[in-house]
């Protein structure tokens, strides 16, 4: 679509980052160009009702954001663990060397709330599949997930079972 292609121009593959043999997608250009940034948001708030989006630290704070507000709907952040300062919830989970943990507010969703959420890249799933566990834990109802791009190579979709993933670009 002409969606796609404006994304696809938008994002620069930089090589090596954040380490030797990884190619990083740079969404900055993106971020960068009004018009592409306008259509981006305008299609990520049409894709569900919702009452909460969620934005992941830290390039999904950057979408999610104006996306909640185009939809009308509250803005939650899930972070890294120890930045936010109320009680939250945790949830961990492996990375190719290690593990990585995010966070939640526990009072972040009422009952019922049917949330959407943003980030900018899904690569292997993992981040994703904890927010979704993270989410639901905290007694919301999760709707999709929406991402610019998809590195489909990765697999990530197939973590997500049962969850609807939206990729504006799938590479
Ligand atoms: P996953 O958990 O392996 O799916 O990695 C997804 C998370 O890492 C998302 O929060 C992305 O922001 C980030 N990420 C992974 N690869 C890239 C990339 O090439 N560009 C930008 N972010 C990336």
């Amino acid at each position: 679509t002409e969606l796609s292609t404006m994304i696809l121009d938008r994002i620069r593959d930089v090589p090596d980052y954040p380490k030797p043999g990884v190619l990083f997608k740079d969404i900055t250009p993106l971020l960068a160009d009004p018009v592409t940034m306008a259509a981006v948001v305008d299609e990520l708030a049409g894709l569900h009702e919702v009452d909460k989006i969620v934005g992941i630290e830290a390039r999904g704070f950057i979408l999610a954001a104006p996306v909640a507000y185009r939809a009308a709907a509250g803005f939650v952040p899930v972070r890294k663990k120890g930045k936010l300062p109320a009680a939250t919830l945790a949830e961990s989970y492996d990375l190719e060397y290690g593990s990585a943990t995010i966070e939640v507010h526990s009072d972040a969703f009422d009952p019922g709330d049917r949330v959407l959420i943003v980030d900018d890249v899904l690569a292997t799933g993992g981040t994703a599949q904890a927010a979704v566990e993270l989410v639901g834990r905290a007694g919301g109802t999760v709707v999709g997930i929406a991402v610019l791009m998809e590195l489909a190579f990765l697999k990530g979709r197939e973590r997500l079972n049962g969850v609807q993933v939206h990729s504006l670009v799938i590479v």
